[in-house]
């Protein structure tokens, strides 16, 4: 039996799969967390292309809503914000690669320095006369990017030093904001208003989305959430804001199978029952991640259609899986099932895998037809 197909309009025929991206979901979420950051200005974090829903049309939906500051990863994306969006700032998280100042400066992106290394060079590249901004990364208990405190105190003994390189922000990161009472973050928080008086004037940055909820104290001058935008949730059993991918794969065929046989490669699952095996056109190759295939000593991720869930039976392959649909009657072949979105849970699914929605999000792959909502 051959299914017409409800949503959306634009139901691509030559792909296997599709993502339905709703940019106005993301500027609501935008506007939410801003309202909730107070005074505080608030950015995007857009690095992974835009946690996998595609760099510029995202920041031309936040940028629609008022957001004028984007994080990225790497000067590469950097360029891609820079080409879709001429006037804002831009922020380079992983910092200043070797020899790139002059490639920063000419397309106007703020590498976020984050080791000494890295300021010897900038200092260099700005007394040879370049000009562009920076930020400062300063750790206060991640250990992953950034300049010592003790380094931070010599550079803020430097008067000038703030002028000299350009700076426009200080800033840190979180390690553990998605878990409130963790004691790590009353201790970032205080070390970064140690921070903050170090350099009085320049600007200051600490939440992630997390770290917004965390609340006031954390705000400083500038907060930058992610997650929280694209839909993901971000506190420990606090649900998330609304939904902004749904991921959707097609019913290739369906078949019958007998009680005990089993399913797919690895002969990893045996059914217990005769059972509708729905076959869906997704596998690993488009991100979807092989860990959320189910087997018998471990159930596995789930999808739904037509009202109901439907489970994952046996493992995920490159390009393909399969599901239970022995008692959606309803089920044919050309219908497009939900991977996760508003009736699945990108964060059960992600969870299923053994990982986190991020993951999921920014592992989606090249092979969807992607399909944005609200004005891309
Ligand atoms: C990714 C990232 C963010 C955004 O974090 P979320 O948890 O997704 O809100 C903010 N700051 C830095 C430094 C980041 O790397």
């Amino acid at each position: 039996m051959e299914h017409s197909d409800p949503t959306p309009s634009q139901a691509p025929v030559t792909a296997g799969n599709r993502l339905t991206i709703d940019l106005a979901a993301l500027a609501r979420n935008w506007q939410s967390l801003a309202a909730r950051a107070d005074r505080a200005e608030t950015s995007a974090a857009v690095k992974g292309n835009a946690y996998g829903i595609g760099v510029e049309p995202a920041v031309r939906a936040l940028a629609r809503v008022g957001c004028r500051t984007f994080f990225v990863a790497l000067p590469d994306e950097g360029l891609r914000v820079r080409a879709a969006m001429p006037d804002a700032t831009i922020y380079v998280l992983n910092g200043l690669a070797t020899n790139l100042a002059s490639v920063h400066a000419e397309a106007t992106l703020r590498p976020v320095i984050g080791s000494s290394g890295e300021l010897d060079e900038w200092a260099a590249y700005r007394a040879a006369g370049g000009s562009g901004n920076a930020a400062l990364h300063v750790d206060t208990g991640m250990n992953r990017l950034g300049v010592t405190f003790a380094e931070a105190q010599e550079l803020a003994a430097d008067t000038g030093l703030v002028d000299r390189l350009g700076l426009s922000l200080a800033m840190s990161h979180l390690a553990c904001a998605d878990t409130p009472a963790h004691p790590l973050n009353a201790s970032q928080l205080a070390t970064m208003q140690d921070v903050k008086a170090l350099f009085p004037g320049l600007p200051v940055s600490l939440a992630n989305t997390a770290g917004i909820v965390l609340g006031p104290d954390y705000h400083f001058d500038l907060v930058r959430p992610g997650i929280g935008l694209y839909g993901g949730p971000f506190v420990e059993g606090m649900a998330p804001l609304e939904t902004v991918v749904t991921a959707e794969a097609r019913i290739v065929q369906i078949r019958d199978v007998p009680a005990g046989q089993t399913v797919g490669y690895g002969a990893a699952q045996t059914l217990a029952r005769p059972s509708r095996i729905a076959i869906l056109s997704t596998g690993y190759a488009d991100g979807y991640h092989r860990a959320a295939g189910s087997t018998d000593s471990r159930p596995g991720a789930a999808t739904f259609l037509h009202g109901r869930v439907a489970p994952l039976v046996g493992r995920v392959s490159m390009d393909l899986m399969a599901i239970d649909v022995t008692d959606i009657p309803e089920a044919g072949r050309g219908d497009w099932v939900e991977l996760f979105g508003p009736n699945m849970p990108v964060a059960d699914v992600a969870a299923a895998a053994g990982t986190i929605s991020y993951e999921f999000l920014t592992s989606l792959g090249a092979r969807y037809a992607r399909h944005y909502l609200g004005d891309a």
